[in-house]
């Protein structure tokens, strides 16, 4: 089961993953990013997840695997 990790301490919410996977991110009113799915991922939701984290310049996003 995967899952993302959220590190928002470092999000200085450019929005990028949002426009990749704006189905799984979003920016809220804060400016930041918010995770829109329930975790563990289901599955069809883990290359769209991994693309939005990919594409972070701040590494403030990551999806794993495991229990
Ligand atoms: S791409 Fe990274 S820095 Fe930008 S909103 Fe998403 S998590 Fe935040």
């Amino acid at each position: 089961m995967s899952h993302i990790e959220l590190d928002r301490e470092r999000c200085e919410g450019h929005g990028t993953c949002e426009q990749i996977a704006p189905n799984i991110y979003q920016l809220d009113d804060e400016g930041l990013v918010s995770i829109l799915v329930d975790q563990p991922l289901p599955d069809e939701l883990v290359g769209a997840a991994e693309a939005g984290a990919r594409v972070c310049p701040l590494a403030a996003l990551r999806v794993v695997d495991g229990s």
